[in-house]
Order: C-alpha cells, then structure tokens, then sequence
C-alpha cells in the first residue's frame, strides 16, 4: 500500500476507520462522500489532521480515475456509475473484508443470513469466552472489523458480516462461515432473491478444504449451493437429522460432530424455533473451536437474546407485550408470530423495501385477531391483511400501541414485529423499539 492513492468511499463509522488504517500502511488517501461537508464534520476533522483529503458533496469523476484502488464502505452502492467507469479502466474496487482480511491475526468466524445475525454473534462471543478462549466480536453488529487488528493475543475473531459487505468481497475466506438463512429482504438494492443469495454465499465461495461452512439444511437453494463449496458442510435444521449437523429431536437439540450434545430446549431462555436455529449454529462452531459442552452450559441457558427481538415488555391484566422492532423483513415477523401463543395483535407497517406482504396472510389467518398498521407502506400490508383479519391503519405508534391493547383485552399478546424498516418514522429500529415501550408502559 506504501504511497498507493487509495480512495475510500463513505465515511462512516468503518469508512472512517479504513481510511485510518489505509493511512497508517502508507497509503496516500482521500476520503470520498455524497453528503455535504457539514453533516461529515468531526469524522473530517481527525482525517484532515492527517493530511488525509475529503472530497465531499460529491463523488468527481477524476477522483476515482486517478486512483490505484478504491474502497467501498458497506453502506454504498456497488453499482454507482463512477466505480463502473473506474472498474472499466482497470482499477480495482473492494470492500472492508478484502482490505482487512490480510492482516488479521486469528482464525475468522463469520456469520451472515437474513435473520439472527446478530443473536448468533453474541451468543457465540459469549459462549467462546465461557470456554476460556480470547475472542473479539464486532463487524457488522457495531464495531467495525479492522477495528480488531488493534487487538493482540487473540484465539478467535467472531465476525458478523452484511450482504453488502460480501457483495462486493472477492477474497475474504472465514475459518469458519454460517449461513443462518436467506429470505426476502433489501430486494431494494440487490433486486432479486436469487442475486441476494449468491451475495450471502460469497461468505463461503472462496473457502478451502480445511474451514467450515454451516448452514440451514431446511433451504433447499442453500443445500444445492453448498455442494459446489471446497469446505467441509455442516448443515443445521429441523426438518431433517442432520449428521453430522445439528437438528431437534423430541424437545432437544442434537449437536453432532466431534461429540454429541443434547441440549432440552426448555432449558433455554431463548425461545422460538428460529432461536433453537440460531442455537445450533452456534454450537455447531462452539464445537469445531474446542469448546466443552460444560464450559459453555451455564452461559448457553442464561442468554436471554438481544433487546427488540421478540422481548417481552410487560403484561397488564392478561395482555402481554412483546417489542421485535428489529423484525424489519417478512421472514423475522413470521417467526415471531409463530413464536407467541395467539391470539396475537400485531402491530406492523414502515418502509417495505419492495417486500411481497402475500405471504403473510397465512399465518395472520391462524396467529392473529387484528393487525394495526402505521408508516409508509401501512396500505400494501393492508392490501392483504383485511383479507384475512380485522386490520387498522393508524397514524403513529402511540395511536397503534393503544389501538393494540384495545383490541387484545382481556387476553392475548401485543406484537410489535414491523415487517418494515423503520426509517419513514423513525432514527432506526432502536428508536422504534424505545417508543413502542415508552407507550407501553404509559398505558
Ligand atoms: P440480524 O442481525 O440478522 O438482523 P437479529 O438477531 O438482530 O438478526 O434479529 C433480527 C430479527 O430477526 C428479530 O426480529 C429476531 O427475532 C428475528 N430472528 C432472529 N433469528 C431468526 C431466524 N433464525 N429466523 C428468522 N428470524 C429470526
């Protein structure tokens, strides 16, 4: 990298920290953004200070032209005209995982899929630690990976990583990768299920003989696309007994590899079988990096899972309230209303990059009493759901908690599980979730 001109583009949190890292190799950088240099302020001051350039409200042809390579952060579109001219001239293009995999100082356990990326992350950080081993956990779910090359001594590097970080990766290859599942989300930005996919599995197509690939073997498109992979295949599931693999058999989950586990799944405080999934998965890695089963128990069956997925909140005479605001995709509210007893009220609604709402009408025929719906694509959602529910379309999240609780009484669940991004209304899911349980307590 020693005096190379390396434009990174994005500055946020990882582009910020990948310019650094650029800089510290000797690279020659300058820091490319499409917002004006007022919203980029603190971020630009530090850079400057190093003699590091900013190109803001804008990305200038020349820029890019007169690169040796260009960095991408993972909140940018790959296909912007201007990397497609600077692709066209040779000048290659990468993503965080290229740029840092090189230097990092341990083995790589990376874990992707639609939903409970960030569940399996934690719970696996948790669990490696439990065993004794000296891990970092961030990428994708806060911290961003180079970030970890200031870490020394470490055994394990738990990683998760985005679809539109692997979408523009050309080498990075985890010791270990999961898969947890894809469904149908930001079909916005890669614009069919099918291109989606093979993103995801870009976490395993350069692997080799000796790492690990683990799976959703319920997935028949993941299944077939794992053969064609160099690694050794561990799939996960609850349709079949997967051996070695993991499944569930009579309330317990069964880990088969070096050892076999069983776990009863009433043991465990995360529930829905799409956490047993995210459980096996886990323990799946948990085994391939020598953990014992009594080193890691105790830890296994205090995990409580993460704020807004599927957390309780309260109950109030008979009506329970649930927060999943980090359900932003038909597939995660799914699995919550198959996780709650009904009858259940949901409250849903927001931005539905592009999402098919059709196949949620099955399952608010048999989990639901009503649907209350709020945010931009409340009437698509409700296009469907008054075919098969009572639906409601209010205006913010204060009429819809108390819509909700009304329709509940006197016994059920209150779910809020959007089946949308939250961006319409609010900062992200977080301030969603806040709000949902500010209005809850409040009643
Ligand atoms: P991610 O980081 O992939 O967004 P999270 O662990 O934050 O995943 O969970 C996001 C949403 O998906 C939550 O609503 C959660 O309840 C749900 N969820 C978690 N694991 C799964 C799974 N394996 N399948 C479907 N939905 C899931």
């Amino acid at each position: 990298m020693q005096s190379k001109r390396f434009v990174v583009v994005g500055l946020g949190k990882t582009g910020f920290a990948l310019a650094k890292f650029l800089y510290q190799q000797g690279a020659k950088v300058l820091v490319s953004d499409h917002s004006p240099l007022e919203q980029l302020k603190p971020r630009v001051k530090e850079l400057m200070s190093l003699g590091i350039e900013i190109e803001a409200g804008g990305h200038k042809e020349e820029t890019f032209l007169r690169a040796d390579g260009i960095v991408l952060s993972p909140g940018v579109n790959p296909h912007l005209p201007v990397l497609k001219l600077a692709k066209a001239k040779g000048i290659p293009v990468w993503g965080e995982l290229d740029i840092v995999f090189p230097y990092l100082p341990c083995p790589v356990i990376a874990i992707t899929g639609t939903n409970g990326k960030t569940t399996t992350t934690t719970l696996l950080g948790k669990l490696l630690k439990a065993a004794g081993k000296r891990v970092w956990v961030g990428g994708n779910i806060g911290t961003p990976l180079v970030e970890a090359l200031k870490e020394k001594d470490l055994d394990f590097i738990v990683a998760e990583v985005s679809s539109f970080q692997l979408e523009i990766n050309t080498s990075f290859h985890p010791f270990v990768a999961i898969c947890l599942n894809v469904a149908e989300d930001h079909l916005d930005r890669h614009g069919s299920l099918e291109v989606y996919r093979q993103c995801k599995l870009k976490i395993a197509q350069k692997q080799r003989k000796n790492d690990w690939f683990i799976f959703d073997g319920d997935d028949p498109a993941l299944s077939e696309a794992a053969l064609l992979l160099k690694s050794e295949k561990l799939p996960f599931g609850i349709k079949k007994d997967y051996v070695p693999g993991a499944y569930l058999e009579k309330g317990k989950i069964i880990i088969t590899l070096k050892e076999r586990w069983e776990i009863p799944i009433e043991v465990l405080k995360l529930k829905g079988t799409h956490n047993y999934k995210n459980v096996m998965a886990a323990l799946l890695a948990a085994q391939i990096t020598g953990c014992e089963l009594a080193q890691i128990e105790q830890t296994l069956k205090q995990f409580p899972g993460l704020p807004h997925r599927l957390e309780w909140v309260r109950s109030l005479n008979g009506v329970s309230f649930y927060n999943d605001s980090k359900a932003t995709n038909i597939s995660a509210t799914l699995a919550a209303l198959e996780s709650l007893e009904p009858p259940i009220v949901l409250i849903a609604g927001g931005l539905g990059k592009g999402q098919d709402f059709t196949s949620l009408g099955p399952a608010l025929q048999q989990r639901t009493k009503a649907v209350v719906l709020l945010g931009k694509d409340a009437p698509k959602i409700a296009a469907i759901s008054k075919q098969y529910v009572p639906t409601f379309i209010v205006s913010d999240l204060r009429a819809a908690v108390r819509k909700a609780w009304e329709l509940a009484r006197p016994k059920g669940q209150v779910l809020l599980s959007p089946a949308c991004a939250s961006f319409d209304m609010f900062k992200g899911y977080q301030e969603r979730g806040e709000y949902f349980k500010e209005e809850v307590y409040a009643l």
